[in-house]
């Protein structure tokens, strides 16, 4: 089929070149990418309650963010450039290897064990949830935000929002702002298009809603290679580290298992290569 065959395609560059994402799609062109496979919102088979548990507790302590540690100095926030570029930070002489996890189309059943391991490691995170998660799960989007992590959107019901109008787009937004602002105190900030899919029309909508579009600059492949569900979690770290670059914005999903499995092995991987992990302010 022609979208597995530009998936194929699309994940052998992304393998291939660690910025493949940020560098074919420069800033503010919105080249629409309606058939881009990193984002695979409703595959089947990720609500498989028969695998075994994750790997055990790390016990790690949290350390401060990054950036925040220091009373002395102004804190150093770090953003993406452009969209689905990597991360830069706010005062450029610093210099850093900084990497930050985002989870899309939760909340689901395997984000409470997501939560857990960001926890015992000391990880905050962007989750950019769905209408439909958020329904199913009110309970855990409060739980996002009470564990410091950021709530970003993911659209009501997963559409290429490219296709739509400006009234149907907003339709697929506007709750979630609502939910998010009753939940967090203060309204989201971050949208990020499922498929990764945008054009100008859609970037003009989310600027009206006062939100920025967030795309990733290393996709974990977690979406990749899934036999009943379920796929290594090991080669979920590889494909990481394959990606792997100063600002990395990965791209995981927290509705799948072996995702919630991988994320104490890549945060344990990537801070063996010295790298910190931050989140969006
Ligand atoms: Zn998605």
């Amino acid at each position: 089929m022609k979208k597995q065959w530009i998936a194929s395609a699309l994940c052998a560059v992304l393998l291939l070149s660690g910025c493949a994402a940020a560098t074919s799609d420069p800033p503010g062109t919105g080249t629409p990418s309606a058939s881009d496979p990193a984002d695979p919102g409703d595959l089947p088979g990720a609500d498989d309650p028969g695998k075994p548990a994750g790997p055990g507790h790390s016990g790690e302590q949290a350390g401060e963010p990054v950036g925040t540690g220091d009373p002395g100095t102004p804190a150093v926030t770090w953003k993406p450039s452009g969209i689905g570029y990597p991360l830069v930070p706010s005062d450029p002489s610093v210099e850093q290897k900084v990497a930050m996890l985002t989870f899309d189309d939760g909340p689901s059943d395997y984000t409470p064990e997501v939560l857990d391991r960001l926890k015992e490691a000391g990880v905050k995170a962007v989750f950019f949830i769905t209408g439909y998660g958020a329904e199913q799960h009110p309970d855990l989007v409060r739980r996002i935000h009470e564990e410091g992590h950021v709530l970003g959107i993911h659209t009501m019901t997963h559409p290429d929002m490219t296709s739509l109008g400006r009234e149907e787009q907003i339709a697929e937004i506007q709750p979630l702002i609502d939910l998010i602002t009753d939940v967090a105190g203060e309204p989201p900030h971050y949208f990020r298009p499922p498929f990764g899919a945008y054009n100008d029309e859609l970037l003009a909508t989310l600027d009206e809603l006062g939100l920025e579009a967030i795309n990733w600059s290393n996709g974990s492949l977690d979406w990749d290679g899934v036999v009943e569900g379920y796929k290594d979690p090991n080669l979920v770290v590889e494909a990481v580290l394959d990606q792997l670059h100063p600002g990395s914005v990965i791209l995981a999903h927290d509705t799948m298992k072996h995702t919630a499995e991988a994320v104490p092995l890549i945060i344990a991987a990537l801070r063996e290569r010295g790298y910190d992990f931050v989140v969006l302010p």
